[in-house]
């Protein structure tokens, strides 16, 4: 069976790594599985998970495990996921670490991590903003021309609610808690990649495309 590669991208909320995972995705012509993504997704669509998922995501806690699995498999099944696949929020969890490793066979597994301060991830959450048309914008780094509106559409652009700051220090400390022992779990196999998240986004891409070269990816 031919080798796959599967890439798993770890930094807290705001670190960048979903820019950087479509940047790779691209180069590399892997898929990406974002869960938060195709959660927003499903919640837009009101299907069972999404209905599920809903005041779990706005409260800024982790949708149950079990609930992810069908669709983690799914995805996995795809035919665009015979290369391999690059995810973006995925794992989470011991749990969910398990579930995917029994997925892998002798394939190519890295595990990248984002790096970003706390004070950096505050500023850049807190600043963002989003349009229902599903632009994105932030006052600082990447501002809309008009006020507070949206340049595509025009609409009243708006603070998605797990980005509010009470919201993004619950997200933070469980991120620590969560991810600290599969960051452990990586490194332990030498395959943690750490990578200065507080750079320029091409900066942080080329420093993630070196690494990778290193090692024949
Ligand atoms: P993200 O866009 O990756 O920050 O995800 C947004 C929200 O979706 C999170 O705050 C969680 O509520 C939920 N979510 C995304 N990925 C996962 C996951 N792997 N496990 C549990 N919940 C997740």
């Amino acid at each position: 069976m031919l080798e796959k590669t599967y890439l798993l991208f770890f930094g807290p909320p705001g670190s960048g790594k979903g820019t950087q995972v479509d940047m790779l995705a691209k180069k590399l012509k892997l898929p990406v599985i974002s869960t938060g993504e195709i959660l927003r997704q499903e919640v837009e669509r009101n299907t069972e998970l999404g209905r599920k998922a809903k005041p779990i995501m706005a409260a800024g806690d982790l949708v149950p495990d079990k609930l992810l699995e069908a669709m983690v498999s799914q995805i996995l099944k795809n035919k665009d996921a015979a290369k391999g696949v690059i995810f973006d929020g995925y794992p989470r969890t011991w749990k969910q670490l398990d579930f995917l490793i029994s997925k892998f066979n002798n394939d190519n597994v890295y595990a990248f991590l984002i790096d970003v301060s706390d004070k950096e991830v505050i500023a850049r959450l807190g600043g963002r903003r989003a349009c229902d048309c599903g632009a994105v914008y932030h006052m600082k780094y990447n501002p809309p021309k008009n006020d507070e509106r949206c340049d595509l559409c025009n609409k009243k652009l708006f603070i998605r609610s797990d980005d509010r700051k009470d919201v993004i220090l619950e997200r933070l400390k469980i991120y620590k808690k969560e991810i600290n022992p599969l960051l452990n779990y990586w490194r332990e196999k030498g395959k943690l990649i750490e990578i200065n998240g507080e750079q320029s986004i091409d900066k942080v891409q080329s420093d993630i495309i070196a690494k990778l070269k290193g090692r024949s990816i």
